[in-house]
C-alpha cells in the first residue's frame, strides 16, 4: 500500500466516498506524497517524454509563434510572458532561446510562471537562472498587462468530475472503500450542475461525461486577460473539443496502468475539453488544430533540416525521431491539439485558423 493510499483509506473512512476531483488533486498535488510534489516524472527515466523534452524544436517554434504575435499587436512593453505548469522549465529556455535575437522582446517582458509543485519550482529556477522569474501562487495576482501565454500538458492534469446518466439524471462517480480497496461507485443522489443539463442532448443511458471547474476557472482568467489587456494563448494537449466517457488515465514508466492501483506514484491525466476552455474564456479563439499541422506550418521542417547538418550518427537518428515523435499522426501530431486564444480585434497568431 502507497503512503498515499493510507492517506485516502482515511479520508474516506472519516468523511465517506470523494468525488475523483479530490482524488486526482490529491494523489498529484498532496504536498508529502503527491506526484508531481516527490517523483521526478518527466523523460526516458521517468513515466512520460512532453513535447519539449522530446526536441527543444518544439520550444523554438512556439517561442517564435508568441514573439510574431507580440509584434503583431504592437510590440507592447513591458508585457508578461506567462507558463502555466513549466516542468522541468525545457519548454520556457526554448522560447527565450529563440526569442533572445527579437529586438526588444526579452527587454519588454516580465517572466511569470504558475506552477503548484516546490520541487519543480526548484527545477525551473536553475532552468532559467538569469531570467528572475515571478512565481505566481494565483492567476488574478496577474499584472494587468499584455499577457503573452502558453500551456502544454498543464490542462490534462487539473482535477475533474465525472458523472454518468441514469435516464435523464446524472450521478456523480466517486472513489469508496469496497472491502478494505479502493473502488470507483456512483452517488446514490443525484448531481444538479448546470453544466449536466445540456449534455442529455448529445448522450445516451450509461454515459459517462466529465467537468473540469478548475479548467473553466483558468481558461476564464486567461481569456478575459487577454480581451481587456491584448496578448495570446497557445494550449498544447491532448484531448478533443467535447468530452464524452472516461478519460482518465494513469501511466508509470512509459505503461497505462490501473488509476486505483499506486495512488501518488502514476501520473494522472484526464482528456482536455477544449469547448469548455473556449466557452469559458471571454476573448477570441482559434480552430482546434492538429500539433502536427501546427508545427508544420511553423517551419519545423526547414528547422529540423538546418538542425541536421551538424548532427551525424546516434544523435541524427535521435533528432530524426524527435521530428516524427512530435509531428506524425501515429506518435504525437494528431492526438494532440493545439488553441490559441487572442482579443477578438486581433487576428489569430501564426499557424492558428479562426
Ligand atoms: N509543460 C511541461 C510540464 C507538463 S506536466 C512540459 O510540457 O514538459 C504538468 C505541469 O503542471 C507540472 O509542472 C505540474 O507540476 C503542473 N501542475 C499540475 N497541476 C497544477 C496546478 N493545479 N496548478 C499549477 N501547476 C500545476
Amino acid at each position: 500500500m502507497t503512503e498515499l493510499t493510507k492517506v485516502l483509506h482515511h479520508r474516506i473512512a472519516q468523511n465517506g466516498p470523494m468525488s475523483l476531483a479530490e482524488f486526482m488533486e490529491t494523489c498529484l498535488l498532496h504536498p508529502a506524497h503527491g506526484y508531481y510534489t516527490q517523483q521526478d516524472v518527466f523523460g526516458a527515466s521517468g513515466d512520460f517524454v512532453t513535447a519539449p523534452e522530446t526536441s527543444q524544436m518544439f520550444g523554438e517554434l512556439l517561442g517564435l509563434c508568441l514573439a510574431q504575435s507580440w509584434q503583431d499587436q504592437g510590440c507592447p512593453a513591458p508585457f508578461v510572458l506567462l507558463e502555466l505548469g513549466p516542468g522541468r522549465g525545457t519548454l520556457m529556455a526554448d522560447i527565450l532561446r529563440a526569442t533572445s535575437r527579437i529586438d526588444g522582446f526579452h527587454q519588454a517582458m516580465r517572466l511569470h510562471l504558475f506552477e503548484a509543485s516546490k520541487k519543480l519550482i526548484d527545477q525551473q529556477r536553475k532552468s532559467l537562472i538569469g531570467f528572475d522569474p515571478v512565481w505566481l501562487d494565483n492567476l488574478a495576482d496577474l499584472p494587468n498587462l499584455p499577457l503573452f501565454c502558453v500551456a502544454n500538458e498543464f490542462f490534462d492534469a487539473l482535477p475533474l468530475h465525472q458523472y454518468q446518466r441514469k435516464g435523464e439524471g446524472w450521478h456523480e462517480r466517486q472513489i469508496g472503500l469496497t472491502d478494505g480497496q479502493l473502488s470507483i461507485g456512483l452517488n446514490k443522489n443525484p448531481s444538479v450542475t448546470p453544466q449536466l443539463k445540456a449534455r442529455i442532448e448529445d448522450t445516451a443511458e450509461g454515459d459517462i461525461v466529465e467537468i473540469n471547474p478548475q479548467t473553466r476557472a483558468i481558461a476564464a482568467q486567461i481569456g478575459n486577460h487577454i480581451e481587456a489587456y491584448k496578448g495570446v494563448a497557445i494550449i498544447i494537449d491532448y484531448g478533443n473539443w467535447r468530452s464524452l466517457g472516461d478519460t482518465i488515465q494513469a501511466v508509470k514508466n512509459h505503461q497505462f496502468v490501473d488509476i486505483l492501483k499506486a495512488p501518488g506514484e502514476v501520473d494522472l491525466t484526464a482528456h482536455v475539453d477544449f469547448e469548455a476552455i473556449v466557452n469559458a474564456a471571454a476573448c477570441a479563439a482559434s480552430r482546434l488544430t492538429p500539433q502536427g499541422v501546427l508545427l508544420e506550418r511553423l517551419g519545423i521542417t526547414p528547422r529540423a533540416q538546418t538542425l541536421a547538418k551538424n548532427l551525424s550518427g546516434p544523435a541524427l537518428e535521435h533528432h530524426i525521431a524527435a521530428h516524427r515523435r512530435l509531428t506524425h499522426p501515429d506518435e504525437m501530431g494528431t492526438v494532440f491539439k493545439a488553441l490559441a486564444l487572442f482579443p477578438k480585434a486581433s487576428s489569430p497568431p501564426p499557424g492558428f485558423q479562426t
